[in-house]
């Protein structure tokens, strides 16, 4: 951690024993939840030069998020397309497929002049390092992220944009239906023509990860998968009454002013000391301003919730006196992660179990490329979902994205609704419900399964198990 700009070992020590971080990655999710504005000898632009200074590092490791890529690889086609050396550009691989964790932007481009695109790309100061192979371009773009550009031309663009699209696993099934090697050298127009040779309904580019895909297109039989355009509210968020920036009226108006027509604030609760969690009194005054929010701003409704911590025994940690007094309780586990797996499914069990939960905040506290996730019996967990009428969270910060999307389809299969939650820490955090509605997709998510994607009078329903 040292090697980080700004942090010395006096800094290291309080992050140690303030915040119990030991990664980097960990510390990048502190930042991101507002932990170290408080510590002593830190602050808000502290804050901020530790973050830019994490990003960098991390990002130097090879292995990226999601979020981290996009939007440099949207400039890249956008660059690609307005060079006047390519008749077509798309974003290819697995970043087209929405996956978690990327390792490369994979690109492909139709064009007739390579020598021209690649002096282009070089003079532009977009492509370092170059190197030429047979049918692809390899280079780093900024702070050396690695990037693939696929040479075709407009006669086997839509082939090769499928061919590099489709996971291993995908392509090998298809294999088995008709080979490669007959498919290619054709012209398609489109990647849905390329799937009606071989018989299947069109799949979307975040499923063709071998799962059950090919199966269910056979079937017919594909999800009609959600989109933000389906999604009624945002649950679980953060305020100043515990770990946010904005406030709560801040938080909610936001909300509103981004088309959702309802809103759920989940602060922390009192066994969250680390993050400001709220005492009883807190929670009280806080339910007294949402009444007065909801008088001002309806119809839009903001949902008093709570994000309350599943205690080491499973119990959560309120009386039922002040758990009855919330629309509704995300239960989850943010301490002592360090548990075997047969603890910590009882421990998961029993909060499941409790009739105040209505959602599983999420369920292992993953941080991709930073912390491995508590180990639980996913399909235990599930089914105790679907006996208790429980909702299980897909936690759509870009490094959390808990629930693994590739346990929704058994989820769905045993009836349990899915909430895309932001978790946001700030207005700013809204924006992530995009990524969890990516990797929900990936998951073959249906707005009929997503909580959030009901309406305001369906979701007070489910909150009081009607
Ligand atoms: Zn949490
Ligand atoms: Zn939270």
């Amino acid at each position: 951690m040292m090697k980080i700009k700004g942090i010395g070992p006096k800094k290291v020590a309080v992050l140690w024993k303030e915040l119990e971080v030991e990664t980097l990655g960990e510390l990048l999710y502190a930042c991101n939840e507002n932990r170290l504005i408080e510590l002593k000898g830190f602050g808000d632009k502290t804050q901020t030069q530790i973050k830019k200074a994490l990003e960098f590092t991390i990002s130097n490791a090879g292995k990226f998020h999601y979020a981290a890529l996009e939007k440099t690889a949207m400039t890249l086609v956008d660059t690609l397309k307005n060079s006047g050396f390519c008749s077509q550009a798309s974003l290819t691989g697995a970043i087209r497929r929405k996956c978690e964790i990327l390792d490369c932007i994979e690109v492909i481009v139709a064009t007739d002049n390579v020598e021209k695109l690649i002096s282009f790309l070089q003079s532009a100061g977009i492509a370092h390092k170059t190197e030429r192979n047979n049918n692809d371009l390899t280079f780093t773009i900024a702070e050396n992220i690695k990037s693939i550009l696929y040479l075709a031309n407009d006669d086997d663009f839509v082939w090769q944009l499928f061919h590099t699209t489709a996971s291993i696993a995908h392509k090998e099934q298809l294999e088995t239906i008709i080979t490669g090697e007959q498919m290619a050298g054709k012209k398609y127009l489109s990647e849905k023509e390329i799937y009606l040779v071989y018989n299947l309904s069109y799949i979307e580019p975040e499923m063709r990860e071998g799962l059950e895909e090919i199966k269910l297109a056979r079937q017919n039989a594909l999800p009609h998968l959600v989109s933000l355009a389906n999604l009624k509210g945002i649950l679980h968020n953060h305020s100043t009454y515990s770990d946010g920036i904005h406030t709560l009226e801040q938080m909610a108006t936001n909300c509103r002013d981004l088309g959702y027509t309802y809103f759920g604030i989940c602060d922390h609760s009192k066994s969250a000391f680390y993050a400001n969690g709220m005492q009883p009194d807190r929670v009280l005054q806080q339910q007294k301003e949402i009444d007065l929010l909801n008088k001002k701003l309806a119809p839009f409704h903001i949902f008093k919730g709570i994000e309350s911590d599943i205690l080491s025994d499973g119990n959560l940690d309120y009386d039922d006196e002040i758990l009855k007094t919330f629309d509704f309780v995300v239960a989850s586990v943010h301490s002592n992660l360090k548990m075997d797996e047969d603890k910590a499914t009882a421990r998961l069990l029993r909060a499941i179990e409790n009739p105040y939960t209505r959602i599983l905040g999420h369920p292992t506290g993953r941080l991709l490329l930073a912390r491995e996730g508590y180990p639980i019996d996913h399909k235990k967990i599930i089914d105790a979902c679907a006996a208790n009428n429980v909702a299980i969270e897909l936690n759509a910060h870009p490094y959390r994205l808990d629930l693994d999307w590739r346990h929704i389809a058994y989820a769905v299969s045993k009836c349990v609704m899915i909430s895309i939650n932001p978790d946001a820490h700030s207005k700013d955090g809204f924006h992530d419900m995009y990524y969890g509605v990516c990797v929900a997709r990936k998951g073959g998510l249906q707005a009929e399964q997503t909580l959030n994607a009901l309406d305001v009078i369906a979701i007070e329903k489910f909150f009081k198990r009607l």
